[in-house]
């Protein structure tokens, strides 16, 4: 099935997504990219999604990527007897660590760092910020506080403390076991929540040692004072504005992310834009303009992907929301200054032979009049500096390897295909022109651009 978009869509699966059935009519709709939050649902649920969602690239004859993400030391509140509760301002509630199902009156809090750091008078923010309590009294495992604002408050809502440094390593040891189960499902990505050093970064990516790309959550301010090193050791990004707006100020929020964009942009790094991006969808069947807006914003700044949370995991509309994105991508991607504010962002060089040959292809692309760029690689790192050159035709992207075209489903411009490495360049470009037809990106007497990228670099301008 052909996609004709370069932004991808990521959707968060729950409850509202997970059977096997509003898998496919997600995929459908339009995601590129399946999301299994770690945070939610136990290994049999993640696995029976990941299963899922391969069969349902078998039956389409394609590669949807599937992104593991992981909980992290993200802080969070247990599970409520009625899976909700409401607080009003005034109210006076306690936070401990009793695993018992939480009520009006306490919940658990299973972090004895959390009540080690804090004194009268803390903050503690729950559900993304929307929930603020100060600490009346607290000890080494409770805290009582009382509620500044309050609203709804359901099982597993994040906490932040955010005038407190909280000793926590940034791998749990939930993140470990969730790692070794991820890996051994075979998942495409693993996104690392709360990243502030480097060292992060690198001790996970020792651990998964190249069986997934891994995706640093940008969230804390700490991160972002590392920003560009960061990004250079990660193989894609995510700009979690939830816990970044919670971290830092509602208003740091779109500074940061352009900053992030372009330091994306520069080095080459795949970036996804995620929270409420139509945030009003999970209880309404259509967005509101600032969240289109929001969405056309990441696409004219050369997002990679945008991404759903709970619009498709536990929202009333998931599939409205994922094909109203579509629809506010396609629309954008079609203005011809959306491709043009592009440039002068992705055309900074770097001096490698792998940019080098990128960029003839995108000459090539560009004054030839082709309608897509067909790149043979088995390498990722060639198909990234590819969609970082934002050609303003699709990249088809033919490897032998598997692990590739699914995990390529995370960047911009690009669909995926399998086939055996040909014996020689004459024979790879005959099967280009072949697979362009077949994958409906050209009809015969179209021009075609080829870039084989392996032992030998080549760039072919031909006539289907
Ligand atoms: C965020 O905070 O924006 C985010 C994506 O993190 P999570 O959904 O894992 O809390």
């Amino acid at each position: 099935m052909r996609r004709c978009r370069n932004t991808k869509i990521v959707a968060t699966i729950g409850p509202a997504s997970c059977s096997e059935e509003n898998l496919e009519k997600l995929f459908k709709s339009g995601v590129d990219v399946f999301r299994l939050n770690f945070s939610h649902g136990g290994h049999e649920g993640h696995a029976k999604v990941y299963e899922a969602i391969r069969s349902i690239g078998k039956k389409h004859s394609c590669y949807p990527t599937i992104l593991a993400d992981l909980q992290g030391p993200k802080l969070r509140v247990g599970t409520f007897e009625g899976d909700r509760i409401e607080l009003k301002a005034g109210d006076v509630f306690r936070f401990d660590l009793d695993p018992a199902l939480g009520n009006n009156e306490r919940v658990s809090l299973p972090h004895p760092e959390i009540f080690a750091a804090l004194h009268g008078g803390s903050l503690l923010l729950l559900d993304d910020g929307k929930l603020r309590f100060e600490v009346t009294d607290c000890g080494e495992e409770f805290a009582n506080v009382k509620v500044l604002v309050g609203g709804s408050l359901s099982n597993k809502k994040g906490v932040n403390v955010p005038q407190v440094m909280l000793k926590i390593p940034a791998l749990t040891e939930k993140d470990r076991k969730d790692l070794g189960f991820a890996l051994n499902l075979g998942v495409d990505w693993v996104a690392l929540s709360f990243v502030q050093r480097v060292e992060d970064v690198e001790n996970a990516k020792s651990i998964i040692n190249g069986k997934a790309g891994v995706i640093s959550k940008l969230e804390k301010p700490m991160a972002i004072k590392a920003l560009e090193p960061i990004v250079d050791v990660s193989d894609a990004v995510m700009i979690a504005r939830g816990d970044l707006a919670v971290e830092t100020s509602h208003e740091d929020v779109p500074v940061i992310q352009r900053q992030v964009l372009n330091a994306c942009h520069r080095i080459g790094r795949p970036v996804i834009i995620a929270t409420q991006m139509l945030e009003s969808m999970i209880t309404a069947p259509s967005p509101t303009r600032a969240e289109v807006s929001d969405v056309a914003t990441a696409v004219y700044s050369g997002a990679d992907a945008t991404m759903l949370s709970a619009e498709s995991a536990s929202g009333q509309y998931p599939f409205e929301a994922v094909s109203t994105m579509a629809d506010i991508i396609t629309r954008a991607e079609a203005d011809p200054y959306c491709i043009r504010r592009l440039e002068d962002d992705t055309q900074l060089p770097i001096y490698t032979t792998l940019d080098a040959i990128c960029s003839a292809a995108w000459n090539a692309a560009e004054y030839s009049g082709a309608c897509v760029l067909v790149l043979y690689t088995d390498s990722f790192e060639a198909a990234a500096r590819c969609s970082r050159l934002r050609p303003r035709v699709p990249i088809l992207l033919i490897t032998e390897s598997k692990s590739l075209a699914c995990r390529v489903g995370l960047c911009n411009g690009i669909t995926a295909m399998i086939a055996k490495k040909e014996p020689s360049s004459d024979v790879q470009i005959k099967s280009a022109k072949i697979a362009v037809v077949e994958k409906q990106f050209a009809q015969t007497g179209d021009v075609i651009v080829v870039l084989r990228s392996d032992a030998e670099n080549s760039v072919t301008i031909c006539r289907v």
